[in-house]
Protein backbone atom coordinates (compact mmCIF):
# COMPACT_ATOMS: atom_id res chain seq x y z
CA UNK A 1 0.00 0.00 0.00
CA UNK A 2 1.74 3.25 -0.82
CA UNK A 3 1.50 6.96 1.05
CA UNK A 4 -1.43 7.82 -0.78
CA UNK A 5 -3.87 4.39 -0.46
CA UNK A 6 -3.45 5.46 3.42
CA UNK A 7 -3.94 8.72 3.04
CA UNK A 8 -7.31 8.16 1.07
CA UNK A 9 -8.73 5.36 4.00
CA UNK A 10 -7.47 7.72 6.73
CA UNK A 11 -10.41 9.95 7.76
CA UNK A 12 -10.90 13.12 6.47
CA UNK A 13 -10.95 15.05 9.37
CA UNK A 14 -7.37 14.03 10.12
CA UNK A 15 -5.85 13.78 6.87
CA UNK A 16 -4.25 16.85 6.20
CA UNK A 17 -2.14 16.19 9.27
CA UNK A 18 -1.49 12.45 8.57
CA UNK A 19 -0.52 13.77 5.15
CA UNK A 20 1.87 16.20 6.82
CA UNK A 21 3.21 13.75 8.67
CA UNK A 22 3.90 11.17 5.70
CA UNK A 23 5.49 14.09 4.04
CA UNK A 24 7.61 14.57 6.94
CA UNK A 25 8.36 10.93 7.73
CA UNK A 26 11.34 10.39 4.87
CA UNK A 27 13.50 13.12 6.46
CA UNK A 28 12.23 12.27 10.42
CA UNK A 29 14.91 11.37 12.72
CA UNK A 30 14.51 8.31 15.27
CA UNK A 31 13.23 10.97 18.07
CA UNK A 32 9.94 12.16 17.73
CA UNK A 33 8.32 15.39 20.23
CA UNK A 34 5.09 13.96 21.84
CA UNK A 35 2.17 15.69 24.07
CA UNK A 36 3.11 16.21 27.33
CA UNK A 37 6.37 17.30 26.20
CA UNK A 38 7.90 14.25 26.19
CA UNK A 39 10.80 12.67 23.22
CA UNK A 40 9.74 8.97 22.47
CA UNK A 41 12.04 6.63 20.02
CA UNK A 42 10.33 3.85 17.99
CA UNK A 43 12.48 3.30 15.07
CA UNK A 44 15.96 3.93 13.81
CA UNK A 45 16.68 5.19 10.10
CA UNK A 46 17.73 2.06 8.12
CA UNK A 47 21.33 2.58 6.43
CA UNK A 48 20.43 1.99 2.51
CA UNK A 49 21.23 -1.62 1.53
CA UNK A 50 21.62 -2.53 5.29
CA UNK A 51 20.15 -5.66 4.83
CA UNK A 52 16.77 -7.00 4.97
CA UNK A 53 16.28 -6.75 9.02
CA UNK A 54 14.46 -2.52 9.37
CA UNK A 55 13.14 -1.66 12.51
CA UNK A 56 12.41 1.58 10.06
CA UNK A 57 8.77 2.29 10.27
CA UNK A 58 7.25 2.55 6.48
CA UNK A 59 5.50 6.14 5.62
CA UNK A 60 1.99 4.74 5.98
CA UNK A 61 2.66 3.28 9.19
CA UNK A 62 4.45 6.38 10.47
CA UNK A 63 1.37 8.52 9.46
CA UNK A 64 -0.96 6.17 11.56
CA UNK A 65 1.16 6.18 14.27
CA UNK A 66 0.65 10.20 14.08
CA UNK A 67 -2.76 9.90 13.11
CA UNK A 68 -3.37 7.83 16.69
CA UNK A 69 -0.94 9.90 18.65
CA UNK A 70 -3.23 13.33 18.02
CA UNK A 71 -6.25 11.34 18.48
CA UNK A 72 -5.20 10.18 21.96
CA UNK A 73 -3.63 14.00 22.60
CA UNK A 74 -7.07 15.23 21.39
CA UNK A 75 -9.86 13.02 22.77
CA UNK A 76 -8.54 10.55 25.28
CA UNK A 77 -5.64 11.88 27.54
CA UNK A 78 -8.33 14.95 28.41
CA UNK A 79 -11.17 12.55 29.22
CA UNK A 80 -9.07 9.79 30.89
CA UNK A 81 -9.14 11.35 34.73
CA UNK A 82 -13.07 11.85 34.50
CA UNK A 83 -13.43 7.77 33.19
CA UNK A 84 -11.53 6.65 35.86
CA UNK A 85 -13.24 8.66 38.43
CA UNK A 86 -17.04 8.05 36.94
CA UNK A 87 -15.88 4.33 35.44
CA UNK A 88 -18.11 6.07 32.72
CA UNK A 89 -18.40 3.85 29.35
CA UNK A 90 -15.83 6.22 26.73
CA UNK A 91 -19.09 5.75 23.93
CA UNK A 92 -17.55 9.71 23.18
CA UNK A 93 -14.12 8.18 22.54
CA UNK A 94 -15.37 5.18 20.79
CA UNK A 95 -17.40 7.27 18.65
CA UNK A 96 -14.94 9.40 17.86
CA UNK A 97 -12.30 7.21 17.02
CA UNK A 98 -14.91 5.07 14.47
CA UNK A 99 -15.40 7.99 12.85
CA UNK A 100 -11.88 8.77 12.30
CA UNK A 101 -11.30 5.33 10.95
CA UNK A 102 -8.82 4.14 14.29
CA UNK A 103 -11.65 1.34 15.44
CA UNK A 104 -11.78 -1.72 14.29
CA UNK A 105 -8.60 -1.69 12.21
CA UNK A 106 -8.04 -4.84 11.32
CA UNK A 107 -11.56 -5.71 9.25
CA UNK A 108 -10.50 -6.48 6.04
CA UNK A 109 -11.06 -3.81 3.31
CA UNK A 110 -13.61 -6.47 1.68
CA UNK A 111 -16.03 -6.02 4.66
CA UNK A 112 -15.73 -2.20 4.74
CA UNK A 113 -12.28 -2.34 7.40
CA UNK A 114 -9.12 -0.01 6.76
CA UNK A 115 -7.32 -3.79 6.18
CA UNK A 116 -4.42 -2.86 7.95
CA UNK A 117 -1.47 -5.21 8.77
CA UNK A 118 -1.28 -5.96 13.09
CA UNK A 119 2.07 -4.16 12.75
CA UNK A 120 -0.02 -0.84 12.01
CA UNK A 121 -2.44 -1.89 14.57
CA UNK A 122 -0.01 -2.71 17.14
CA UNK A 123 1.57 1.26 16.51
CA UNK A 124 -2.19 2.72 16.90
CA UNK A 125 -2.94 0.59 20.40
CA UNK A 126 0.31 1.62 21.83
CA UNK A 127 -0.75 5.25 21.08
CA UNK A 128 -4.04 4.59 22.42
CA UNK A 129 -3.06 3.16 25.84
CA UNK A 130 -0.51 5.72 26.46
CA UNK A 131 -3.54 8.09 27.11
CA UNK A 132 -5.60 5.52 28.74
CA UNK A 133 -5.73 2.42 28.80
CA UNK A 134 -9.17 1.63 30.00
CA UNK A 135 -10.63 3.28 26.75
CA UNK A 136 -8.08 1.52 24.67
CA UNK A 137 -9.23 -2.21 26.42
CA UNK A 138 -12.55 -0.81 25.55
CA UNK A 139 -12.01 -0.25 21.69
CA UNK A 140 -9.41 -3.34 21.87
CA UNK A 141 -12.14 -5.68 23.03
CA UNK A 142 -13.73 -5.18 19.67
CA UNK A 143 -10.92 -6.90 17.70
CA UNK A 144 -11.02 -9.50 20.55
CA UNK A 145 -14.09 -10.31 19.35
CA UNK A 146 -14.20 -10.14 15.68
CA UNK A 147 -11.08 -12.28 15.48
CA UNK A 148 -12.93 -15.27 15.53
CA UNK A 149 -15.03 -14.10 12.72
CA UNK A 150 -11.75 -13.01 10.74
CA UNK A 151 -10.30 -16.70 11.17
CA UNK A 152 -13.24 -18.70 10.91
CA UNK A 153 -15.80 -16.98 9.66
CA UNK A 154 -17.76 -17.85 6.22
CA UNK A 155 -18.24 -14.60 3.79
CA UNK A 156 -22.04 -13.50 4.98
CA UNK A 157 -21.09 -14.11 8.62
CA UNK A 158 -17.81 -11.48 7.84
CA UNK A 159 -20.08 -9.39 5.47
CA UNK A 160 -22.70 -9.15 8.61
CA UNK A 161 -20.78 -8.66 11.87
CA UNK A 162 -17.97 -7.37 10.67
CA UNK A 163 -19.25 -5.20 8.21
CA UNK A 164 -22.02 -3.72 10.44
CA UNK A 165 -19.13 -2.70 12.85
CA UNK A 166 -17.19 -0.45 10.08
CA UNK A 167 -20.85 1.33 9.14
CA UNK A 168 -21.83 2.49 12.69
CA UNK A 169 -20.23 2.83 15.69
CA UNK A 170 -20.26 -0.65 18.03
CA UNK A 171 -18.49 -2.97 20.32
CA UNK A 172 -19.14 -6.33 20.32
CA UNK A 173 -17.57 -9.01 22.77
CA UNK A 174 -15.77 -12.36 23.19
CA UNK A 175 -17.11 -15.10 25.71
CA UNK A 176 -15.28 -17.48 26.81
CA UNK A 177 -14.37 -17.24 30.34
CA UNK A 178 -16.68 -18.71 32.91
CA UNK A 179 -16.66 -18.19 36.99
CA UNK A 180 -15.41 -21.89 36.73
CA UNK A 181 -13.15 -21.34 34.16
CA UNK A 182 -10.46 -18.93 33.16
CA UNK A 183 -6.82 -20.51 32.41
CA UNK A 184 -8.83 -23.79 31.76
CA UNK A 185 -10.88 -23.15 28.73
CA UNK A 186 -11.49 -26.72 28.17
CA UNK A 187 -13.04 -26.76 31.57
CA UNK A 188 -15.75 -24.36 30.39
CA UNK A 189 -19.70 -25.67 31.19
CA UNK A 190 -21.68 -23.23 28.86
CA UNK A 191 -23.61 -25.79 26.75
CA UNK A 192 -25.38 -25.23 22.91
CA UNK A 193 -27.58 -27.90 21.83
CA UNK A 194 -29.22 -28.17 18.31
CA UNK A 195 -33.08 -28.18 18.37
CA UNK A 196 -33.94 -28.16 15.25
CA UNK A 197 -32.50 -25.65 12.60
CA UNK A 198 -31.37 -23.46 16.03
CA UNK A 199 -28.63 -23.91 18.01
CA UNK A 200 -29.74 -23.34 22.32
CA UNK A 201 -27.20 -21.77 24.67
CA UNK A 202 -26.80 -22.04 28.68
CA UNK A 203 -24.19 -20.73 31.00
CA UNK A 204 -22.54 -18.43 32.27
CA UNK A 205 -19.50 -16.03 30.97
CA UNK A 206 -17.71 -13.86 33.57
CA UNK A 207 -15.35 -10.87 32.91
CA UNK A 208 -16.87 -9.65 29.66
CA UNK A 209 -15.29 -6.98 28.26
CA UNK A 210 -17.34 -4.73 26.68
CA UNK A 211 -20.56 -6.78 27.77
CA UNK A 212 -23.16 -4.55 29.18
CA UNK A 213 -23.19 -2.51 25.66
CA UNK A 214 -22.22 -5.28 23.07
CA UNK A 215 -24.22 -5.29 19.34
CA UNK A 216 -23.40 -8.94 19.59
CA UNK A 217 -21.04 -11.88 20.99
CA UNK A 218 -18.83 -14.42 20.01
CA UNK A 219 -19.52 -17.60 22.47
CA UNK A 220 -17.43 -20.56 22.77
CA UNK A 221 -19.77 -23.39 24.17
CA UNK A 222 -19.42 -27.10 24.36
CA UNK A 223 -21.85 -28.95 22.05
CA UNK A 224 -19.93 -32.57 22.10
CA UNK A 225 -18.98 -32.82 25.79
CA UNK A 226 -17.95 -36.85 25.34
CA UNK A 227 -15.16 -35.54 22.45
CA UNK A 228 -11.81 -34.63 23.54
CA UNK A 229 -11.61 -31.38 24.84
CA UNK A 230 -10.36 -29.72 22.13
CA UNK A 231 -12.83 -30.87 19.68
CA UNK A 232 -15.74 -31.06 22.44
CA UNK A 233 -16.24 -27.05 21.64
CA UNK A 234 -17.62 -24.73 18.96
CA UNK A 235 -18.09 -20.94 18.44
CA UNK A 236 -21.11 -18.74 18.08
CA UNK A 237 -21.88 -15.41 16.96
CA UNK A 238 -24.85 -14.26 19.28
CA UNK A 239 -26.79 -11.18 18.96
CA UNK A 240 -27.10 -8.94 21.70
CA UNK A 241 -30.85 -8.54 21.34
CA UNK A 242 -31.54 -12.18 21.78
CA UNK A 243 -34.21 -12.96 24.07
CA UNK A 244 -32.38 -14.91 27.45
CA UNK A 245 -29.07 -12.92 27.15
CA UNK A 246 -28.80 -11.58 30.64
CA UNK A 247 -26.18 -8.52 31.63
CA UNK A 248 -24.77 -8.60 35.27
CA UNK A 249 -23.57 -5.87 36.88
CA UNK A 250 -20.73 -3.47 35.58
CA UNK A 251 -18.03 -4.90 37.87
CA UNK A 252 -15.63 -2.62 39.79
CA UNK A 253 -11.64 -3.01 38.87
CA UNK A 254 -9.52 -1.95 40.59
CA UNK A 255 -8.02 -0.14 36.94
CA UNK A 256 -9.33 0.29 33.98
CA UNK A 257 -12.00 1.11 35.70
CA UNK A 258 -14.26 2.97 32.11
CA UNK A 259 -14.08 -0.63 30.49
CA UNK A 260 -16.93 -2.47 30.97
CA UNK A 261 -16.91 -5.80 32.56
CA UNK A 262 -19.80 -8.30 33.27
CA UNK A 263 -21.23 -11.73 33.55
CA UNK A 264 -23.42 -12.88 31.11
CA UNK A 265 -25.66 -15.39 31.20
CA UNK A 266 -27.40 -17.22 28.29
CA UNK A 267 -30.50 -18.45 29.21
CA UNK A 268 -31.79 -21.02 26.31
CA UNK A 269 -30.53 -18.15 23.64
CA UNK A 270 -31.53 -19.29 20.50
CA UNK A 271 -29.29 -18.96 17.88
CA UNK A 272 -29.83 -19.73 14.17
CA UNK A 273 -27.28 -22.31 12.60
CA UNK A 274 -25.85 -20.29 10.10
CA UNK A 275 -24.44 -18.26 13.02
CA UNK A 276 -21.70 -21.23 13.99
CA UNK A 277 -18.04 -20.28 13.12
CA UNK A 278 -16.46 -23.20 11.08
CA UNK A 279 -17.74 -26.60 12.21
CA UNK A 280 -19.33 -27.84 15.42
CA UNK A 281 -16.24 -28.80 17.46
CA UNK A 282 -13.90 -26.18 15.68
CA UNK A 283 -14.58 -23.49 18.49
CA UNK A 284 -11.59 -24.29 20.72
CA UNK A 285 -9.49 -23.61 17.46
CA UNK A 286 -10.86 -20.59 16.39
CA UNK A 287 -11.14 -19.57 20.28
CA UNK A 288 -6.88 -20.13 20.53
CA UNK A 289 -6.39 -18.82 16.90
CA UNK A 290 -7.88 -15.46 17.53
CA UNK A 291 -5.52 -14.89 20.31
CA UNK A 292 -2.64 -14.85 17.57
CA UNK A 293 -3.92 -11.39 16.52
CA UNK A 294 -5.35 -10.05 20.02
CA UNK A 295 -2.05 -11.04 22.24
CA UNK A 296 -0.10 -8.65 20.45
CA UNK A 297 -2.29 -5.76 20.08
CA UNK A 298 -2.62 -6.31 24.06
CA UNK A 299 0.74 -6.07 24.28
CA UNK A 300 0.78 -3.16 22.22
CA UNK A 301 -1.36 -1.91 24.49
CA UNK A 302 1.21 -2.39 27.81
CA UNK A 303 3.35 -0.65 26.15
CA UNK A 304 1.46 2.36 25.69
CA UNK A 305 1.40 2.22 29.57
CA UNK A 306 4.92 1.20 30.32
CA UNK A 307 5.85 4.45 28.21
CA UNK A 308 3.79 6.68 29.91
CA UNK A 309 5.10 5.34 33.02
CA UNK A 310 8.26 6.38 31.44
CA UNK A 311 7.49 9.86 30.68
CA UNK A 312 5.90 10.74 33.49
CA UNK A 313 8.89 9.84 35.59
CA UNK A 314 11.56 11.52 33.50
CA UNK A 315 9.78 14.60 33.60
CA UNK A 316 9.30 14.44 37.39
CA UNK A 317 12.94 13.64 37.85
CA UNK A 318 13.89 16.19 35.96
CA UNK A 319 11.91 18.99 38.00
CA UNK A 320 11.24 17.39 41.93
CA UNK A 321 14.60 18.28 43.52
CA UNK A 322 16.32 16.77 46.38
CA UNK A 323 19.79 17.52 48.27
CA UNK A 324 20.08 20.48 46.17
CA UNK A 325 20.08 18.39 42.59
CA UNK A 326 17.05 16.96 40.41
CA UNK A 327 16.39 13.84 41.46
CA UNK A 328 17.33 12.45 37.94
CA UNK A 329 20.98 13.30 39.15
CA UNK A 330 21.41 10.66 41.93
CA UNK A 331 22.31 7.37 40.25
CA UNK A 332 19.90 5.11 42.03
CA UNK A 333 17.13 7.36 40.59
CA UNK A 334 18.43 7.55 37.09
CA UNK A 335 19.63 3.62 36.77
CA UNK A 336 16.04 2.81 37.54
CA UNK A 337 14.72 4.99 34.67
CA UNK A 338 17.41 3.54 32.38
CA UNK A 339 15.68 0.12 33.57
CA UNK A 340 12.28 1.60 32.43
CA UNK A 341 13.56 2.33 29.04
CA UNK A 342 15.38 -0.75 28.61
CA UNK A 343 11.46 -2.98 29.92
CA UNK A 344 9.93 -0.32 27.06
CA UNK A 345 12.48 -0.97 24.27
CA UNK A 346 12.93 -4.98 24.34
CA UNK A 347 9.03 -5.08 25.09
CA UNK A 348 8.24 -3.20 22.15
CA UNK A 349 10.93 -4.93 19.90
CA UNK A 350 9.15 -8.41 20.65
CA UNK A 351 5.71 -6.98 20.41
CA UNK A 352 7.13 -5.80 16.37
CA UNK A 353 8.61 -9.08 15.57
CA UNK A 354 5.16 -11.07 17.12
CA UNK A 355 3.19 -8.47 14.44
CA UNK A 356 5.78 -9.03 11.57
CA UNK A 357 5.51 -12.73 12.38
CA UNK A 358 1.78 -12.89 11.66
CA UNK A 359 2.41 -9.86 8.53
CA UNK A 360 4.20 -12.26 6.80
CA UNK A 361 1.70 -14.68 7.27
CA UNK A 362 3.69 -17.19 9.66
CA UNK A 363 2.56 -18.95 12.72
CA UNK A 364 3.48 -16.06 15.73
CA UNK A 365 1.51 -17.96 18.68
CA UNK A 366 5.22 -18.87 20.25
CA UNK A 367 5.99 -14.65 19.48
CA UNK A 368 2.87 -13.35 21.17
CA UNK A 369 3.19 -15.58 24.09
CA UNK A 370 6.25 -13.89 24.37
CA UNK A 371 4.94 -10.20 23.58
CA UNK A 372 2.10 -10.25 25.80
CA UNK A 373 4.67 -11.44 28.66
CA UNK A 374 7.40 -9.05 27.97
CA UNK A 375 5.19 -6.37 28.02
CA UNK A 376 2.68 -6.92 30.55
CA UNK A 377 5.79 -7.36 33.02
CA UNK A 378 6.86 -4.27 31.73
CA UNK A 379 3.93 -2.56 32.19
CA UNK A 380 3.57 -3.45 35.82
CA UNK A 381 7.19 -2.79 36.86
CA UNK A 382 7.57 0.59 34.98
CA UNK A 383 4.43 1.53 36.23
CA UNK A 384 5.41 0.29 39.87
CA UNK A 385 9.13 1.86 39.33
CA UNK A 386 7.22 5.40 38.46
CA UNK A 387 5.44 5.32 41.68
CA UNK A 388 8.31 4.96 43.49
CA UNK A 389 10.27 8.14 41.60
CA UNK A 390 7.13 9.90 42.13
CA UNK A 391 7.83 9.63 46.47
CA UNK A 392 4.95 10.45 48.15
CA UNK A 393 3.12 11.96 45.42
CA UNK A 394 3.14 8.68 43.26
CA UNK A 395 0.50 7.27 45.89
CA UNK A 396 -1.96 9.90 45.37
CA UNK A 397 -4.51 10.55 42.79
CA UNK A 398 -3.60 13.89 41.58
CA UNK A 399 -0.44 12.31 40.21
CA UNK A 400 -0.30 10.79 36.81
CA UNK A 401 1.32 7.89 38.12
CA UNK A 402 -1.38 6.40 40.27
CA UNK A 403 -3.40 5.32 37.89
CA UNK A 404 -1.13 3.36 35.46
CA UNK A 405 0.18 1.60 38.73
CA UNK A 406 -4.01 0.26 39.06
CA UNK A 407 -4.45 -0.08 35.31
CA UNK A 408 -1.24 -2.40 34.70
CA UNK A 409 -2.11 -5.04 36.47
CA UNK A 410 -4.85 -6.69 34.31
CA UNK A 411 -2.24 -7.09 31.12
CA UNK A 412 -0.68 -9.72 33.09
CA UNK A 413 -4.49 -11.13 33.53
CA UNK A 414 -6.11 -11.43 31.10
CA UNK A 415 -5.75 -12.59 27.43
CA UNK A 416 -3.88 -15.37 29.42
CA UNK A 417 -1.92 -14.93 32.31
CA UNK A 418 2.03 -14.60 32.35
CA UNK A 419 1.78 -18.36 33.13
CA UNK A 420 -0.57 -19.30 30.88
CA UNK A 421 1.79 -17.49 28.15
CA UNK A 422 4.90 -19.00 29.75
CA UNK A 423 3.20 -22.17 29.17
CA UNK A 424 2.59 -21.74 25.80
CA UNK A 425 6.35 -20.80 24.95
CA UNK A 426 7.34 -23.82 27.27
CA UNK A 427 5.72 -26.28 25.52
CA UNK A 428 6.88 -24.73 21.85
CA UNK A 429 10.31 -24.84 23.31
CA UNK A 430 9.88 -28.94 24.23
CA UNK A 431 8.92 -29.18 20.90
CA UNK A 432 11.53 -26.98 19.20
CA UNK A 433 14.85 -28.38 21.08
CA UNK A 434 13.89 -31.95 21.40
CA UNK A 435 16.49 -34.41 22.07
C1 LIG B 1 -10.94 -6.89 33.54
C2 LIG B 1 -11.02 -8.24 32.87
C3 LIG B 1 -11.45 -8.32 31.56
C4 LIG B 1 -11.56 -9.57 30.95
N1 LIG B 1 -12.10 -9.66 29.68
C5 LIG B 1 -12.42 -10.88 29.18
C6 LIG B 1 -13.16 -10.99 27.96
O1 LIG B 1 -13.51 -10.00 27.31
N2 LIG B 1 -13.49 -12.23 27.53
C7 LIG B 1 -13.14 -13.37 28.21
O2 LIG B 1 -13.47 -14.45 27.75
N3 LIG B 1 -12.41 -13.28 29.35
C8 LIG B 1 -12.07 -12.07 29.86
N4 LIG B 1 -11.37 -11.97 31.05
C9 LIG B 1 -10.99 -13.19 31.75
C10 LIG B 1 -9.50 -13.44 31.79
O3 LIG B 1 -9.03 -13.80 30.53
C11 LIG B 1 -9.24 -14.49 32.86
O4 LIG B 1 -9.48 -13.88 34.11
C12 LIG B 1 -7.85 -15.07 32.80
O5 LIG B 1 -7.70 -15.85 31.66
C13 LIG B 1 -7.51 -15.93 34.02
O6 LIG B 1 -8.52 -16.84 34.32
P1 LIG B 1 -9.08 -16.95 35.82
O7 LIG B 1 -9.43 -15.58 36.27
O8 LIG B 1 -10.16 -17.96 35.83
O9 LIG B 1 -7.85 -17.42 36.67
P2 LIG B 1 -7.44 -18.97 36.89
O10 LIG B 1 -7.43 -19.67 35.60
O11 LIG B 1 -8.25 -19.53 37.98
O12 LIG B 1 -5.94 -18.80 37.40
C14 LIG B 1 -5.61 -18.45 38.74
C15 LIG B 1 -4.07 -18.42 38.85
O13 LIG B 1 -3.54 -19.72 38.56
C16 LIG B 1 -2.61 -19.63 37.49
N5 LIG B 1 -2.73 -20.84 36.67
C17 LIG B 1 -3.86 -21.39 36.19
N6 LIG B 1 -3.57 -22.50 35.49
C18 LIG B 1 -2.24 -22.66 35.53
C19 LIG B 1 -1.31 -23.61 34.99
N7 LIG B 1 -1.73 -24.64 34.23
N8 LIG B 1 0.00 -23.45 35.22
C20 LIG B 1 0.43 -22.39 35.96
N9 LIG B 1 -0.37 -21.47 36.50
C21 LIG B 1 -1.69 -21.59 36.28
C22 LIG B 1 -3.00 -18.38 36.73
O14 LIG B 1 -1.91 -17.86 35.98
C23 LIG B 1 -3.43 -17.46 37.85
O15 LIG B 1 -2.29 -16.88 38.43
C24 LIG B 1 -11.19 -10.73 31.65
C25 LIG B 1 -10.73 -10.63 32.98
C26 LIG B 1 -10.68 -9.41 33.59
C27 LIG B 1 -10.23 -9.33 35.04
Amino acid sequence: MNTFTAARRLPSTLLRASQTTATTAATASCSRTLALGATRSFASEAAEGAGSVSFKLSEDQEAYQDLARKFTAEHIIPVARHHDETMEYPWPAIKKAHEVGLLNTHIPEEFGGPGLGLMECALISEELAFGCSGVQTAMEANGLAEAPVIVAGNKEQKSKYLGRMTEEPLVASYCVTEPGAGSDVAGISTRAEKKGDKWVINGSKMWITNGGHANWYFVLAKTDPSAKATKSMSGFIVDGDSPGIIKGKKEVNMGQRCSDTRMITFDNVEVPEENMLGKPGDGFKTAMGAFDITRPLVAAGAIGVAQRALVEAIKYAQERKTMGRPIIQHQAIAFMLADMAISVESARNMVWKSCWTKDQGLRNSYFASMAKALASEAAVANADRAVQIFGGMGYNKESPVEKLYRDAKIYMLYEGTSQIQRLIISRQIEEMYKI
